[in-house]
């Protein structure tokens, strides 16, 4: 078979999961309930990336690029598809 291996991340609410690529800002959200914003996008896979205002300001003042500096910023790292859905909700919730 030639397919890739479908990534898998254990969430503990919601199981086996497919990841979400978010910066830890955006999980701090997750866990304090403080909204700090959230610019998403879905790549060709389904997949999600996200990240915070402050990361986004960050970004656009460094080239809009994602790159070793920009990454460190926003310290990216995974989640489950179902907590990153929660944390559309939330930022959206008024
Ligand atoms: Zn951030
Ligand atoms: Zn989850």
């Amino acid at each position: 078979m030639a397919s890739k291996e479908e990534a898998r991340v254990h969430c503990n609410q919601h199981g086996s999961s497919r990841p979400a690529y978010v910066c830890s800002h955006s999980i701090a959200s997750l866990r304090d309930g403080r909204k700090r914003g959230l610019v998403f996008v879905r790549d060709e896979d389904g997949q999600y990336n996200g990240w915070c205002d402050e990361c986004d300001k960050f970004l656009m003042s460094h080239g809009e690029e994602w790159n070793d500096e920009t990454e460190g910023f926003a310290q990216i790292s995974l989640l489950c598809e179902f907590c990153f859905d929660q944390l559309i909700e939330m930022n959206e919730a008024s």
